[in-house]
């Protein structure tokens, strides 16, 4: 809203939290990076369409030259496991954190019933990329600015958890309260329309 930040993106059903985005699969099916058009998928046995992206104010970034692109379902979220292991410090509002305590406060759940729900992320925002030489996993400095905007279609009825992202545009330091920060706003318009129909594969994995 006043700054350049990323968001990390988690989507359920709002009636089977079982039912959640699978980063992995819209990665092989849509590319690294999202854009309009593009759809963020749930998980299997579901494996249907959550989510639509109908605008994105930056889709004029493209592919830069190093191979970076905005919105990624390549980084997966930042963490206090591999903080840990990396620093031996503990810090407690990386975006896996942030999504737990806003999924426990949500839903009633016990932390731990909601730690185990969140699961990998949209990246919103984010401007990331492998480096060309030996493929490796890079963030820069996100272009997003003030006014700026993802708008989703939503496909089923769906519980959905932002976390603005310690890193703020990821330009420096992740999992500290170093980075400038900013807050993200959410608008949730009305809507209506059949939900997309599960997945029709037959369950029965040959047996
Ligand atoms: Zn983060």
């Amino acid at each position: 809203m006043d700054g350049p930040q990323v968001g990390d993106l988690n989507l359920w059903n709002a009636d089977d939290l079982s039912e959640r985005f699978y980063s992995g699969k819209t990665r092989a099916l849509h590319g690294t990076h999202l854009t309009t058009g593009m759809r963020m998928w749930s998980g299997f046995p579901n494996l249907r369409p959550m989510a639509t992206i109908i605008d994105d104010t930056l889709g004029w970034y493209g592919k830069d030259e190093f191979g970076g692109s905005v919105h990624d379902v390549i980084g997966t979220r930042c963490d206090p496991y591999t903080h840990k292991l990396l620093t031996d410090n503990d810090y407690h509002h990386c975006c896996h954190s942030n999504l737990t305590r806003a999924l426990a406060d949500e839903t009633g759940l016990s932390m731990a019933k909601a730690e185990v729900l969140v699961h990998d992320v949209l990246n919103v925002f984010m401007c990331t990329g492998f480096t060309r030489d030996t493929g490796q996993y890079f963030m820069k400095a996100s272009p997003v600015r003030p006014g700026d905007h993802l708008e989703f279609h939503a496909e089923i009825n769906l519980l959905g958890a932002l976390s603005a992202c310690p890193g703020g545009d990821c330009s420096a330091k992740h999992s500290s309260d170093a980075a400038a920060c900013h807050p993200l706003k959410v608008e949730v318009f009305e809507g209506h329309g059949d939900p997309a129909p599960r997945n029709g594969y037959n369950r029965s994995h040959g047996r």
